[in-house]
């Protein structure tokens, strides 16, 4: 499901089936704000209003943020002869039709690419020999589908009891090399379980379409061509190179796999040979596969002996204008702020710097995130993704379920309504870009301003009932200069 560009580092498409149906509804998307960057630096002070911050820029679209749903549970096998829904040129049936057309020339124009990383012309003739268009995987390449999952039924599919029982066999028959691994890599082990458990149920769900295959399509047809073809020639590379069988290199639509879905330039720069066979399987060697998770997480930032955040409640009258990616603090501060765990323990180091968010609003619970918590999200820019590998890590640990209740009557919105209300908040003056459906940070800047004129806890939660306020018609209008967000006007601790 997926991940980055410029870090490309991490850059792995998750695709176990339950996943991947549920990234298809990528609530990344809809709910959370899509800041991917790293944590910023703390505010200066938390007293008064609350600090002005720059908006940040949003990053370019990174490659291992391509869309989670990759593989649906009957996936047709043949293409729609559509065109795509993102009204990009080049996904119209006919610019679809006359790439394929062209696609054995445009294969043959990569040997000289090839050759310059290695790959001899007898070797790319073998290795292309067989490689035909999949333009299946322009459908999904460009589905948007109509509703997202929730936070709650995101966590619920992906953390279940079967798949913490198979974590913990797994954890108990790999003991010694997790052990050597967290030694020579200081990455804990929960996480990397987690990771394993989340991107293909533990490598019996990693898709099954030719990697050479589906990135050769891509490479040549579609929207995303110069991407994909760097993704095409690092998996030319590793056939090359004999890490692994054309056989094995089997995966995502996008070209992930292996247990933790790695994209082809992802292996290039992290799969460890850890069982010294000379092989870096990360398919099917164990020792490789832990190793070689914790090689990217090491390179994420990970930072040994941390953990990645904690659920928290948030007292009555919080001002909610602090629950921002871009707001971070240390533990104390927060503390000051009347954050509390929601276990009733203690925080670890009150010196550890930390953001709040409220995944489904005021209603929810909430989450004060570490900087471990980047280096999950380097995996994959979802925040929901984030939190479900971390809560499950921490269940694999033996820790307890959430302990407070997701507003689980809330109903998520259709893209449709998720339009309406961009629309709506443009009209009156808090939403400035183009309503397009993806509610990232903007919406949820122009949502905490309209609720905090409307007397709401600001939030930025995007809930049927703010839709149904302001679809009322008595909505307050933005007051000039205040569509920015309007931090400054309010006061903490009303
Ligand atoms: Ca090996």
């Amino acid at each position: 499901m997926k991940r980055t560009a410029g870090s490309g580092a991490g850059r792995v498409i998750i695709l176990g089936v339950v996943a991947a149906s549920l990234m298809a509804s990528d609530f990344a998307c809809a709910q959370s704000s899509a800041g991917r960057g790293p944590l910023t630096v703390p505010p200066a002070g938390i007293t008064g209003s609350i600090p002005q911050t720059a908006p940040r820029a949003i990053p370019p679209a990174r490659p291992n943020a391509m869309p989670k749903r990759l593989v649906q549970a009957t996936p047709p096998k043949e293409w729609s002869g559509e065109d795509g829904q993102s009204s990009d040129p080049r996904m119209t049936a006919a610019a679809i039709r006359e790439a394929a057309a062209n696609f054995d020339r445009c294969v043959a124009g990569f040997a000289p690419d090839a050759a310059r990383r290695g790959v001899s012309q007898a070797n790319f003739d073998r290795l292309t020999a067989d490689l035909s268009p999949d333009l299946r995987i322009m459908d999904l390449m460009d589905a948007q589908p109509e509703f997202t999952k929730s936070v709650w039924d995101y966590l619920d599919v992906l953390v279940t009891d079967a798949r913490i029982a198979r974590g913990r066999e797994i954890l108990a028959q790999n003991a010694a090399t997790f052990a050597a691994v967290e030694k020579e890599y200081g990455v804990d082990r929960y996480i990397i379980a987690a990771i394993w458990g989340i991107e293909s149920n533990y490598g019996t769900q990693g898709g099954d379409r030719s990697v050479l295959n589906s990135t050769a399509t891509l490479a040549c047809i579609g929207r995303r061509t110069a991407y994909f073809k760097d993704e095409f020639l690092a998996a030319l590379e590793i056939l090359n190179h004999g890490d692994l069988t054309p056989q094995q290199m089997r995966g995502s639509w996008a070209g992930a796999f292996g247990a933790t879905q790695f994209m082809p330039t992802a292996f290039k720069k992290f799969a460890v040979d850890f069982d010294h066979d000379g092989k870096r399987n990360v398919v099917d060697s164990n020792p490789d596969i832990i190793a070689s998770t914790a090689m990217k997480f090491k390179k994420d930032g990970w930072k040994q002996g941390d953990t990645w955040g904690f659920e928290v409640v948030v007292p009555q009258g919080f001002n909610y204008m602090y629950a921002d990616r871009s707001k971070v603090m240390t533990i104390a501060q927060w503390e000051q702020l009347g954050i509390r765990r929601a276990s009733g323990k203690p925080f670890p180091r009150a010196t550890d710097q930390a953001y709040l968010t409220l995944p489904s609003g005021a209603d929810g619970p909430g989450f004060l995130m570490l900087g471990n918590f980047r280096a999950i999200m380097r995996y994959n820019p979802s925040e929901a993704y984030a939190l479900a590998i971390g809560h499950f890590a921490d269940r694999l640990r033996g820790g307890q379920p959430l302990v407070q209740q997701w507003p689980r009557d809330e109903r998520v919105l259709s893209r449709d309504e998720r339009l309406e209300l961009q629309q709506l908040l443009a009209q009156r003056g808090f939403y400035k870009g183009e309503p397009d459906g993806n509610l990232g940070n903007d919406t949820r800047k122009a949502l905490r301003s309209y609720q905090v004129s409307a007397g709401l806890p600001a939030d930025g939660f995007a809930s049927s009932g703010v839709l149904d306020r302001l679809r009322g018609g008595s909505a307050p209008r933005a007051s000039s200069g205040n569509s920015g967000g309007g931090f400054n006007l309010f006061n903490f601790g009303r």
